[in-house]
């Protein structure tokens, strides 16, 4: 029989609302107490804009509606992420949330294209994207549900105001039931038998206990690091930025459907369009530059104003080694950080609330879900460092130093296999099940301009001149519906007024 349990969620930013919005939208109304502490004068960690495509999963599963969502996060659509300069100085590529090209003869688009390519072809691969194209052009138009056409080969995510999005969870919440406490925790109590935590103590006197503990304190880690003392893997090996600078300014252009990453001496520089305003943000490594430098180059690089004061954040890439310990499971920034590369945070909140979901122990005092959580959350976040690393270590870069000692890095295993597959094989091996599709490990390896010597045998039982028809067939075919779309800002101001 399952024992209603107690759950009290430790943090309210987007992890904390998220977790308590997860369990109060999926799980039977009244079956489980859920309680949010949260202190306003800590705050929250205020950055979080760009999303990925399983956001609409998310909002979808709690029964929010789309423009509702829309309207009140000032949110955008986002078709993918164009990094410029990443390659080299002077490229561009778009990581598109869709395919390039659709099969021809059975056989992966991508490898008659590497034929073509190897014979002389200079038609850039980008074409054959739907994301990509409608990306570059300002368009947007939500994707068929008909899989004939050209246009349900692509998908979308969001951007989003993360400030604002916290606010309509939380109202979201409160109107189901979750209970929320203003005030600083001081002191996290363990029962002296079990380890559990017990009992949380407010500096107002007030204490709070629980029989399920979900630490959301952002990078303080205050029940998971703080009473549990569970260790942090560190990446910063691998991925070397450790500090950020965030600042919003005006909008100077309509919003593009993209996020824009553009590399800079000591990492690299986003721009996230947003109906109301653009955020920016320099993400960068202290070992190669400094705070006084890394503003003067954000500040010398926004496209509008500054509307607030600089947000200057640090933060230590890597993950926790178990995420749920004992009663206490940790979610968000307190269980681990990747960087902002590939926005890959919030979704990792949402997976852990979905894992905990299908987890959720039937009586207090059930630790047993907690091996398969984490062997789920460890084997994502160590996949998502991999494709994060890609982009650092694909470069051609001879301007800084941090371009050069990333080009020379000591990969992961699994990652120097991936690149192997691609350069002999032309084969795309994403991770089975893996949040990055095949399409998405594609347009990094290509795009900062790692060209494959060889492509799978099977393409020469399809002739070049049958794939060449077909390849101008797809081209002509995107180039034409592309065509018939709208302004991406029109879409979003109809959508927003019209749309329930
Ligand atoms: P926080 O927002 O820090 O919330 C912590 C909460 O804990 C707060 O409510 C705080 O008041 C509370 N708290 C802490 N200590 C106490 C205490 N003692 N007593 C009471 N309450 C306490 N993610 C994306 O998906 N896309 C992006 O584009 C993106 N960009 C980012 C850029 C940067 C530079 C950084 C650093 C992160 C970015 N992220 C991004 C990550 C994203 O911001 C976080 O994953 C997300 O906001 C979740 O944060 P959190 O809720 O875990 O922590």
């Amino acid at each position: 029989m399952t024992q209603a349990l107690s759950i009290v969620i430790v943090g309210g930013g987007t992890a904390g609302w998220m977790t308590a919005a997860g369990l109060v939208g999926c799980l039977p109304q009244g079956m489980h107490r859920v309680r949010v502490v949260e202190s306003e004068e800590i705050g929250t960690v205020g950055v979080g804009e760009a999303t990925l495509p399983q956001l609409r999963d998310f909002n979808d599963m709690i029964g929010i509606l789309e423009a509702d969502f829309m309207r009140k996060t000032q949110a955008t659509f986002k078709l993918g992420i164009e990094f410029v300069d990443w390659g080299f100085a002077g490229s561009s590529y778009i990581h598109p949330f869709g395919v390039h090209g659709r099969p021809i003869g059975g056989i992966d688009f991508h490898q008659h294209w590497i034929r073509a390519a190897l014979n002389g072809d200079r038609t850039d691969i980008e074409e054959f994207s739907f994301a990509i194209q409608a990306a570059r052009g300002g368009r947007f138009d939500l994707p068929s549900v008909d899989p004939t056409m050209v246009s349900s080969t692509y998908t979308y995510a969001y951007h989003l105001d993360a400030t604002l999005y916290g606010r309509y969870l939380r109202s979201f919440c409160e109107q189901r039931g979750v209970t929320r406490t203003e005030g600083r925790i001081v002191d996290v109590v363990r029962n002296a038998e079990t380890g559990d935590v017990a009992r949380l103590d407010l500096e107002s006197g007030q204490s709070v206990e629980g029989d399920l503990f979900v630490d959301c304190s952002g990078f303080r880690g205050l029940l998971i690091e703080g009473a549990l003392s569970e260790p942090y893997q560190d990446w910063s090996q691998w991925l070397p930025c450790d500090r950020a600078i965030a600042v919003p300014s005006t909008s100077t252009e309509p919003p593009r459907p993209y996020t824009r990453a553009m590399a800079r001496e000591a990492g690299w520089q986003w721009r996230i369009p947003l109906q109301h305003r653009t955020g920016n943000g320099y993400v960068y490594s202290s070992r190669y530059t400094d705070d006084e430098r890394a503003l003067e180059v954000l500040l010398g690089n926004l496209a509008g104003e500054a509307i607030r004061e600089p947000n200057m954040l640090r933060f230590r890439t890597g993950r926790r080694q178990r995420a749920w310990v004992n009663n206490c499971v940790s979610i968000g920034l307190s269980s681990g950080f990747l960087e902002p590369l590939e926005s890959t945070s919030i979704h990792l909140v949402q997976m852990a609330i979905v894992n905990l979901l299908k987890l959720l122990p039937r009586s207090a005092g059930d630790h047993r879900p907690a091996f398969e959580f984490n062997r789920l959350m460890a084997r994502e976040y160590d996949r998502v460092r991999d494709f994060l690393v890609l982009h650092y270590h694909l470069n051609q870069r001879e301007d800084a130093p941090l371009w050069r000692d990333m080009r020379a890095l000591q990969i992961p295993d699994s990652l120097a296999e991936k690149i192997e597959a691609f350069v002999h094989r032309g084969e795309v091996e994403a991770y089975q099940d893996g949040l990055f599709t095949p399409a998405s490990w594609l347009s990094v390896l290509l795009g900062q301009g790692l060209v494959p010597s060889a492509y799978s045998r099977v393409t020469d039982n399809i002739p070049p001149s049958r794939s060449a028809v077909e390849m101008r067939q797809q081209r002509e075919e995107i180039e034409a519906q592309v065509a018939r779309m709208g302004a991406h800002a029109d879409f979003v101001d109809d959508y927003c007024r019209a749309a329930p």
